[in-house]
C-alpha cells in the first residue's frame, strides 16, 4: 500500500542512547517512530480518539488507569503551569535567600527539563536572561517573556505580558 504524498513531514527527536524520546516529541511522533501506529492510520479522523484512549486500568486498581507517559507536549503544558504558578507565590518583596534559591531553582530546573533539547534553549535563554527575582511583578514579567521566547521559538503569537497576573494569580474577574 502507498502512503498519501501530503503526510505531514515528520522530525523526531532521539535520546542519547539512539531511542525516540518520549518527552522530546508528541506522543503521535513517538507513536509513528516506534511503528505503533503507521503514518497512514495518524492521518485519520480516528487518530486523536486512538491516541488519547484510555483503555484499561492498572493491574489490581480501580482507581488507576494505564496512562501513557508525557509527550513534549502535556509535559510543556503542566510545566508552564508550574513555574507560572509559583512565580504567583513568589514573595512581592523577596530577601536574598528567597532571591538566591529562586536564580538556583531555574538553573537547576534548565538542567534537568526532561525534554533536553528544550532544556538547551531554556538554559541558553537564562545565561543570556538572567531571571529578575528582585520581586514577584519583575520575575512574573521576566517568565512571560521566557515563555514568549519559546512560544516564538514555535511560531505561536505571544502572549500579552501585561495580563499574567490575571492568567496565573488574580483571575479575570
Ligand atoms: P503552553 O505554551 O503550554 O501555555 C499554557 C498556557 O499558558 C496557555 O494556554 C496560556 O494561557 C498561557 N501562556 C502562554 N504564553 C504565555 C506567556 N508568555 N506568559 C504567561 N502565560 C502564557 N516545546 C517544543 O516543542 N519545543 C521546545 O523547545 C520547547 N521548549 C520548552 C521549554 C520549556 C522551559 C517549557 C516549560 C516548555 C517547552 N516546550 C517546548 C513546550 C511548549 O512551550 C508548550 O508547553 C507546548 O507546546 C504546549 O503548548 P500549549 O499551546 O498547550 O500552551
Amino acid at each position: 500500500m502507498t502512503e498519501p504524498k501530503d503526510l505531514p513531514k515528520r522530525k523526531i527527536i532521539y535520546d542519547e542512547d539512539g531511542k525516540p524520546c518520549r518527552s522530546c516529541n508528541t506522543l503521535l511522533d513517538f507513536q509513528m517512530a516506534t511503528g505503533k501506529v503507521s503514518p497512514v492510520a495518524a492521518m485519520s479522523p480516528m487518530a486523536s480518539a486512538f491516541n488519547t484512549a484510555v483503555t484499561d486500568f492498572i493491574p489490581g486498581s480501580r482507581t488507576y488507569r494505564k496512562v501513557d507517559p508525557p509527550d513534549v507536549t502535556e509535559l510543556g503544558r503542566s510545566s508552564w503551569t508550574f513555574l507560572h504558578a509559583m512565580t504567583a507565590k513568589y514573595p512581592e518583596k523577596p530577601n536574598l535567600n528567597q532571591q538566591g534559591e529562586m536564580k538556583d531553582f531555574l538553573n537547576i530546573f534548565s538542567k534537568v527539563y526532561p525534554c533536553h533539547w528544550c532544556a538547551m534553549d531554556f538554559a541558553k535563554y537564562i545565561e543570556n536572561h538572567s531571571p529578575k527575582v528582585e520581586s514577584r511583578d519583575e520575575l512574573g514579567q521576566w517568565m512571560c517573556e521566557a515563555h514568549n521566547h519559546v512560544n516564538a521559538k514555535l511560531g505561536k503569537p505571544k502572549f500579552d505580558c501585561n495580563f499574567w497576573k490575571q492568567r496565573w494569580k488574580d483571575g479575570w474577574e
